[in-house]
């Protein structure tokens, strides 16, 4: 079998010149296309797969481009609210055999941190994620937190616990924290941080936390790589690269 062929949008950007970096380097995948804002998208150079790193106002148009031209997208821009989520898989439901993947964290650890918070999350009285990003991240709480609290508040719901009591650490201006499906997020913009994040579950005299560290955007490669050769075989919609790990 000849090698997946694959195209990146947003490829000048720094996840898309890492993930066109990964794929030159891989020898059962071959790089035919890079695409980034006012580039024609045309038949995306004949690619197999599509690895989709732009900016949230511009993803779903090229998300939809790549579905309606029958090739599957691998989609790691964040900023996917349900509602742009239910209009993609309107999309892709009319696009029989195509497979796309959304996911907000394509680093294993990170996979792996949010599946240990949902399985720990009924057990603690509060549950609390502090995600800390370099200061140029536009977006704020962070896909992965937004993600993670979405996790863990379903979690707690299915279980029966009840709400997450009002925190005293919040921001008095709120501006740096919010609550996501009932769980409070904090953000941290700080010069010198990559991509970080902590989950702290309190209970009566202990607590617990989760941490997940990237380093560097190579942290990111592992996932994309195992996300573009198996999306062919994930056909519809697919939210959250757990599910491609066995883990959803
Ligand atoms: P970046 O700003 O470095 O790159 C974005 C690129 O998209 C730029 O080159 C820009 O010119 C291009 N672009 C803008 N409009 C476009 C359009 N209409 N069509 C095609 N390209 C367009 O940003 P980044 O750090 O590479 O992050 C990109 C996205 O990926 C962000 O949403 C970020 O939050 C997300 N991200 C996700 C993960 C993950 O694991 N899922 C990891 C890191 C970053």
């Amino acid at each position: 079998m000849g090698a997946t062929r694959v195209a990146v949008i947003g490829a000048a950007g720094r996840m898309g010149a890492t993930v066109c970096a990964a794929v030159e380097a891989a020898d059962d995948l071959e790089l035919v296309g890079r695409f980034d804002v006012g580039d024609d998208l045309g038949d995306l150079a004949g690619a197999d797969v599509v690895v989709e790193f732009s900016v949230p106002d511009a993803s779903p148009g090229n998300v939809a481009h790549c579905v309606a031209a029958g090739v599957h997208v691998v989609v790691g821009t964040t900023g996917w609210s349900d509602d742009r989520l239910a209009t993609l898989r309107a999309r892709v439901d009319a696009a029989p055999g195509v497979g796309v993947l959304v996911a907000p964290n394509f680093a294993v650890g990170a996979v792996l941190m949010m599946e240990f918070a949902r399985r720990a999350a009924p057990f603690f009285e509060s549950v609390e994620i502090v995600e800390l990003h370099h200061p140029d991240k536009v977006d704020a709480p962070s896909g992965t937190g937004a993600r993670t609290a979405e996790l863990v508040g379903a979690a707690r719901e299915a279980a029966g616990v009840g709400p997450v009591p009002d925190a005293t650490t919040h921001d008095p201006d709120g501006a740096r924290g919010a609550r996501v499906h009932g769980i409070p997020v904090h953000s941290v913009r700080l010069r010198g941080l990559v991509a970080h994040q902590e989950v702290l579950l309190g209970g009566p005299g202990e607590m617990l936390t989760l941490r997940h560290d990237s380093f560097d955007r190579a942290s990111f490669m592992t996932g994309v790589l195992a996300a573009l050769r198996q999306v062919p075989q994930h056909p519809g919609l697919t939210v959250g690269l757990e599910h491609y790990l066995g883990l959803g």
